[in-house]
Parts: C-alpha cells; sequence; structure tokens
C-alpha cells in the first residue's frame, strides 16, 4: 500500500488543507507529522505564548485525526532528519508540505528536497495554504515583487481563488509509526495570564461568530481600542489553524464595506509574505535604509525598560504594552502608536521593539511583525516615512473617553475620559494622589531628534 507523510508547519488545521488532500488521494495510508524544530527553539522563537497556543493546537490536531480514525505523530529534533526517519519507518514515498515566505521555510524546503530526493522519494510544496495569493504570484512589470500595498492589492482582490477543501472523512496512519508525547499547555512556564485558547475547533468557533456579528462592523470600529472590536484572528493564520482562502472567500460572502476593509487586511498579510519571499533580508535590514543611526537598547536601556513595562508616562501607550504583557496580544492601534512612540519618539533601533514584540506576541510573525515595524519605523513600504504618531492625539482620537487606558493603566482608573490622557495636567494635589511616572521623554523635543536624524530639518 502506498504511504505518504504530511509535515504539518504552519497549517495545523483538518479543514481546506491541500497537502492532507493531496496525501490522501494518492495513498492509501498517510503520516501527518509535527516535528518540534530545534532550529526553531535555538532561534529564540520558541516563546512561552506560542508554545501554549501551538499545545493547543497539536492537541486539538491530534482529536480531530483521532475522530477519523488517525492520529498525529509528534517528533522532536532537526525537521530533515525527522522527517527521513519517519518517511523510512512508514515506507513512505512521498512527503507533502504547505510553502511558505520566510527564508528558513525556504532553506528547510530545499534541504527537505535534496535529503528525500537522495533516499529516493519526492518532496511536494502546495501553495494557497499559508496565504490565499501565493508570493510570487503577482508582480509588476519592472520587480520581482511589489513595494506598494495599492496597486498590489488591485492585483490582488481580483485573483480567482480556488474552492475551499472540506476535511477529511478518514485518516488510515501506519502502525508501525510511533509519537513522542504531545507537548501539553500546562508544561509551558510564563505564559501571559490572558493568553487566549489555540486549535483549530477554537478558530472555527471564533471565526463563525465574527462573519455573524463582528465583520458587518468592522470599518467603522476597527480603530476603537476599548470596544475591541476586531476579529482577534491573527493566531490562527499564524499557526494556520484556520486557511486564508477560505477565510477570503467566506468573508466576501458576508458582503458590504466591514467585510471589505476586513478582507484588505488579509491582503496586508499576503502583501508581506510577498515582500519577504522576494526580500529575506528584511528580516533583519532596512527594506529601505534611511541611513538611521539609531539609539541602541544598550544608550537608551532605561526608555526601552520604560516602554517594554508600560511605564512611558503616555497613558495609551502603556496601556498597550501593559496589555502585550497580559494577553501576548495587542491591539492593531496599540501596535502602531506604540511601535511609532519607540522607533521614532524615543528614536530607538526597529529591531528592539520587533524582538520583544516576538517574545510575546502569539501571533508573533516574522513576517507580519519585521515588515510592520519596518512600516512604522519609515525603512519598509510605507510612502510617508517620517510620519509620528502624537501618543497624546492617537489616545484621545482612538480611546475618546479613555476606557481603554483605564482597563489598563489602574492607577488612572479614577480620572475621568479627557484627563486619562494627559494626568501630567492635573493640578498639584490631584497629581500628587495619583502614582503614575511623569512622561519619560517630551514629545517635541523626540520629534526634533527624529526630524534632525533623517536630515528634514
Ligand atoms: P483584524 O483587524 O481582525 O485583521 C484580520 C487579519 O488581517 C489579521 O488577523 C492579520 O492576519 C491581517 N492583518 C491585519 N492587519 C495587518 C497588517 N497591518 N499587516 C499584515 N496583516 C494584517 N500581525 C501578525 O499577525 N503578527 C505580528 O507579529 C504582527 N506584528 C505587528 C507589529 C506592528 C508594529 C504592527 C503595527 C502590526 C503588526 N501586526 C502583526 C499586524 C496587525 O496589528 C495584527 O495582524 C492585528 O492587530 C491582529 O489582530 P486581528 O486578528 O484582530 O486583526
Amino acid at each position: 500500500m502506498n504511504v505518504s507523510v504530511v509535515l504539518f508547519t504552519a497549517d495545523l488545521r483538518l479543514h481546506d488543507h491541500p497537502p492532507l488532500r493531496a496525501a490522501l488521494d494518492r495513498a492509501g495510508q498517510v503520516v501527518p507529522l509535527f516535528v518540534r524544530d530545534r532550529a526553531v527553539d535555538a532561534a529564540g522563537f520558541a516563546v512561552p505564548n506560542r508554545l501554549a497556543f501551538l499545545a493547543d493546537c497539536l492537541a486539538d490536531l491530534d482529536a480531530g485525526l483521532r475522530r477519523r480514525g488517525g492520529r498525529l505523530v509528534v517528533r522532536s529534533g532537526d525537521v530533515v532528519e525527522r522527517v527521513r526517519a519517519v518517511a523510512a519507518e512508514a515506507g513512505a514515498d512521498e512527503v507533502h508540505l504547505a510553502a511558505d515566505a520566510s527564508g528558513y521555510a525556504h532553506r528547510r524546503e530545499e534541504r527537505l528536497r535534496r535529503a528525500l530526493e537522495a533516499d529516493g522519494r519526492r518532496l511536494h510544496v502546495h501553495d494557497t495554504v499559508t496565504t490565499a495569493v501565493p508570493p510570487g504570484a503577482l508582480t509588476p512589470s519592472s520587480s520581482d515583487h511589489f513595494a506598494v500595498f495599492t496597486p498590489y492589492y488591485r492585483k490582488w482582490s481580483v485573483q480567482a481563488l480556488r474552492d475551499p477543501l472540506g476535511p477529511p472523512r478518514s485518516v488510515r496512519v501506519p502502525d508501525v509509526v510511533g509519537s513522542e508525547p504531545l507537548p501539553a499547555r500546562a508544561d509551558v512556564t510564563g505564559v501571559s495570564a490572558g493568553l487566549a485558547a489555540g486549535g483549530e475547533s477554537e478558530g472555527r468557533k471564533r471565526l463563525t461568530a465574527w462573519l455573524r456579528s463582528g465583520i458587518a462592523a468592522y470599518q467603522d470600529r476597527h480603530d476603537d481600542l476599548a470596544g475591541d472590536q476586531t476579529s482577534r484572528l491573527s493566531p490562527h493564520l499564524h499557526f494556520g489553524t484556520l486557511s486564508p482562502v477560505e477565510l477570503v472567500r467566506r468573508a466576501r460572502r458576508t458582503g458590504g464595506p466591514g467585510a471589505e476593509a476586513f478582507v484588505r487586511q488579509l491582503a496586508w498579510r499576503d502583501f508581506h509574505r510577498q515582500v519577504l519571499a522576494a526580500r529575506q533580508d528584511t528580516a533583519r535590514d532596512d527594506y529601505r535604509t534611511r541611513h538611521d543611526r539609531w539609539r541602541t537598547e544598550r544608550a537608551a536601556r532605561a526608555d526601552v525598560e520604560a516602554w517594554r513595562e508600560g511605564r512611558t508616562g503616555y497613558p495609551v501607550v502603556d496601556a498597550a504594552m501593559r496589555q502585550l504583557s497580559h494577553e501576548g496580544w495587542m491591539h492593531n492601534r496599540g501596535r502602531l502608536l506604540t511601535a511609532s512612540f519607540l522607533a521614532k519618539t524615543l528614536y530607538v533601533d526597529w529591531r528592539v521593539g520587533a524582538r520583544h514584540f516576538l517574545d510575546l506576541l502569539v501571533d508573533g510573525d516574522v513576517a507580519n511583525n519585521q515588515l510592520n515595524w519596518q512600516w512604522v519605523a519609515g525603512t519598509g513600504t510605507d510612502s510617508r516615512p517620517n510620519r509620528v504618531l502624537n501618543p497624546v492625539v492617537q489616545g484621545r482620537r482612538y480611546d475618546p473617553d479613555g476606557a481603554y487606558v483605564r482597563r489598563w493603566v489602574p492607577e488612572l482608573a479614577a480620572l475621568d475620559g479627557s484627563a486619562v490622557h494627559e494626568p501630567w495636567k492635573l493640578p498639584g494635589a490631584k497629581r500628587a494622589a495619583v502614582d503614575y511616572p511623569d512622561p519619560i521623554v517630551d514629545l517635541a523635543e523626540g520629534l526634533a531628534r527624529f526630524r534632525r536624524a533623517r536630515g528634514l530639518d
């Protein structure tokens, strides 16, 4: 009987899974394999919040496979060596894998292909598993990728998407292939107290609720910090418990401006992946250098610590940074204004902030994180690289009655709507009664330093 291996990576689901479908179509038995990849640990990407969410995803994937007569096989170590060993144990003649955008994913794919071919086996790599439109599928006439979102989006939105696939009815796994125990969420320490639950079942529940009662108001409410009216599907997209193709197709069916605005954000996700796939160096290096001489972490240690801990004295910045540590997630408007504050107002290297985000974000993702940080820092694809977000203006605009600040900064909970964004303006006795730091930087001075550094004045 033919046997295939399906290597799950950032596609931890059974619905709309082209590699699994292809394997089941060609082989009588399949080994659904996940490798706890030593290289991901060594690179510092296996942080508690994502490990905990991953444990949920693997448990749910295993449960889904068991309901269909199969099970998940987990191994740890070098991914290529483990796949090779499992393929040999199972007597598999082919391995199926989803394509991914990062430099690491490309190298993994190449190493796997070479190793499997040397053993007389074939590697099949499938597109449209981790993106709706594959990186490189759309290009402008003069380059191998789009550097500007709007023309990319114009093409992306008229691209025909394949039909989503249903989950398999049954999966037969060869008995000879054993598994290590699945990692358990309870064994992970250092997890944010408010971290969301992971897994495909949870993702599908969230998606159904979102399409029924969230998406319609998305265009009007997505920037409302206190309202928290975005989908919160990002960790599910990161771990692939939801399929981007299915998401775009189902969101479009709901119709209206909310759906259009939401689908546009999913296009941003594909956009960043096609930039990263073409320019893998942008995980570390500026996409477009502005010749910055950033303050390093060492030079700006006190400022960086205050930013990380949510003690900058700017309430909306502090609220967002505390949401990040408590939930392992932050609202997009919070990400924009905290990143602008670090990179521009404090003029600290964007990589310092991006690393901190990657240490905590449950959706922490090389393409979206690094390229959004670059966008905010003005070294990326933003056509207005020198814009600086003023945290007081941002707070007043996106948290007008201060509810978001009061939720995350309890020291300010007694202040009313307008005072909450500028506690330093409180009269003496009232200010003294509030145990909250003064601003660590004067906004005008921060702006002047940035403009000087960029040669704008
Ligand atoms: P929704 O508003 O409901 O959007 C739906 C989906 O669209 C998101 O889940 C996400 O997959 C995609 N999306 C939304 N905004 C963007 C965007 N600006 N760029 C790319 N895709 C987007 N997103 C991550 O997934 N991982 C990260 O590590 C990450 N780091 C970021 C760092 C900074 C400095 C900034 C400014 C943004 C970052 N984002 C990141 C993008 C965005 O903030 C999150 O995707 C979003 O807040 C997740 O919440 P949601 O699922 O409720 O989003």
